[in-house]
Parts: structure tokens; sequence; C-alpha cells
């Protein structure tokens, strides 16, 4: 595959709060390490009302410091879900993401679009 549309590096803190990097990499990856795309995101104060693609619900908990927030700045996934289909450009711009210790955007701030 031609490489001309690699996504440009994004730098991130690696202590980004959860909910922010789920809204902005729409990406979750599930406890068995299968990747899903994220459908809907809807934040309800400590917590969030997350579905996928594939029609899982799950609420969870915003914390810099759980499995979910550890496994996404690490990529630690091993699977694709077959079902959400997500597109080749999204796995590309997540895998162009580094989570940086000292520098980078803290998504503190809410971008135009969102
Ligand atoms: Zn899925």
């Amino acid at each position: 595959m031609s490489n001309e549309h690699a996504p440009k590096k994004q730098y991130y803190r690696k202590n980004v709060p959860l909910f922010r990097l789920i809204q902005k990499v729409k990406l979750w990856p599930s406890r068995r390490g299968i990747l899903h795309g994220v459908k809907s995101f809807k934040v309800r104060g400590p917590f969030a009302e997350l579905v996928t693609h594939c029609d899982q619900r799950m609420v969870i908990r915003n914390s810099r410091n759980s499995r979910a927030a550890r496994w996404l700045r690490n990529k630690w996934v091993f699977e694709k879900c077959a079902q959400c289909r997500i597109p080749a450009w999204k796995i590309r711009k997540f895998e162009a993401t580094v989570f940086a210790e000292h520098w980078g955007s803290d998504l503190t701030e809410m971008e135009k679009g969102e």
C-alpha cells in the first residue's frame, strides 16, 4: 500500500484524561484485547456511556490510570473487531499518535467541531 497519505504524528501527553482520549481517537480496547470503534460516547459526570459500532454498551469511569487508558497509550491491542469495521485511516491515525511524558497536547481544550 502507498504511504503517501501517512498521517502526521500527533503528540499527546501521557496523562491525558481517558474521556478526552476516547473522544479524540474514537477507539475502545476491550478486556480481551480487541479494538472496537466508538459509535457514541456520552459523558455524565465522572462516568461515560460508550457504545461501540458492534453495539456493545458499557459505562466507564474517567481515569488516567485505568486499563483502557494504559492500553490506548501503549497500543496494547491484539485484534480489531471485525463487526466494527474500523476504517484503515483511523487505525493509521491512532498508530501515528505518540504519548510523550513532557510535551504534546493535554487535550484539555475542546477543538472546533467536537
Ligand atoms: Zn466491535
